[in-house]
């Protein structure tokens, strides 16, 4: 009698426990949207709206995701409350079981959405952001996007060498009538290390030999030499290598030679890359020397994520 009452009164507290959670987790879910949102709109900016979207919303979204995944696990936690009391077990279990079931099927099917499909939704509206026309605060007027052949005069040498390895990408806005300029700095297409010694980002990995075999006791090493492309600087690291990571590492580049060069006819060059992993990269290019010098750069250890 004694144990079937203990055994009610954790049904009981097991019960309250999950609706509370319920409660709590769907309100974290629609909070944690309703700031981003928020703070979004509170950007005045086009580029602090990019900036912001670019860096948190997929993570705002799946995370809201996420708790909804596990308010699901505890919604299924009070069903059929009955029959878990005649016979608790094992049907407590089997309950908890399948809402672990319902609950990593809703996370899984949310994390593939914001895998596959909602980053190409968006990168187009980031795409709005960042292209649409800027008003230069001064005089009103309309700006605009300089190429990347004329944005060249504007940049200082060193955001030209960011810009020649593809870890920045700027946008040069002019006024035309005025002659104002508004510069906007973007994340290129690949990584590049800060330079402790200019601070651009031109730090490359250039060399790396294997010193120390890893086996498999010990840790191995790896000299790496990195050289900056604007100022020469030549740093060396070594690194532990650990037992059989490294596959393929960095051969992957080197793609194809010049089918398109000086083809004057050429008004944008797409490179889709696939990786023998499955992931598909797309690259888009004002024109085929940008195109080439990106290939030379290319190392799918260097792509942004
Ligand atoms: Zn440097």
């Amino acid at each position: 009698m004694n144990i079937q009452d203990s055994e009610l009164n954790f049904l009981t507290l097991w019960a309250e426990i999950m609706q509370v959670l319920i409660i709590a987790l769907l309100v974290i879910s629609v909070l944690s949207v309703v700031i981003y949102w928020i703070r979004y709109n509170s950007k005045k900016s086009m580029k602090a709206k990019f900036d912001l979207a670019s860096a948190s919303e997929i993570k705002v979204l799946r995370f809201s995701q996420f708790m909804i995944a596990v308010a699901i696990f505890c919604l299924v936690n009070i069903q059929q409350e009955e029959i878990v009391i005649r016979t608790p077990f094992p049907w407590f279990i089997i309950r908890a079981f399948m809402g672990v079931c319902f609950g990593t099927l809703y996370g899984y099917i949310a994390h593939l959405i914001f895998t596959y499909y909602y980053p190409g939704k968006i990168r187009a509206r980031l795409d709005k952001l960042r292209y649409t026309p800027r008003i230069n605060p001064k005089t009103g007027n309309k700006m605009k996007l300089l190429s990347e052949e004329e944005e060249d005069v504007y940049l200082d040498e060193g955001m030209q060498a960011e810009e020649n390895v593809f870890s920045v990408d700027y946008d040069v806005w002019i006024d035309e009538a005025s002659g104002d300029t508004h510069i906007e700095k973007y994340k290129g297409h690949l990584n590049a290390h800060e330079c402790d010694n200019c601070g651009f980002q031109t730090l490359r990995l250039i060399k790396e030999e294997v010193a120390e075999e890893a086996t498999e006791f010990w840790d191995g090493s790896v000299n790496q030499e990195y050289n900056c492309s604007y100022c020469g600087r030549v740093k060396r690291k070594t690194i532990a290598l650990t037992f059989k990571v490294k596959e393929n590492a960095s051969d992957t580049a080197r793609l194809i030679s010049n089918p398109l060069a000086n083809n004057k006819e050429v008004e944008a060059v797409k490179i889709e890359i696939f990786s023998n992993k499955g992931d598909t990269k797309m690259f888009n290019f004002q024109n085929v020397e940008q195109a080439q010098k990106f290939l030379e750069e290319f190392d799918f250890e260097k792509i942004e994520d």
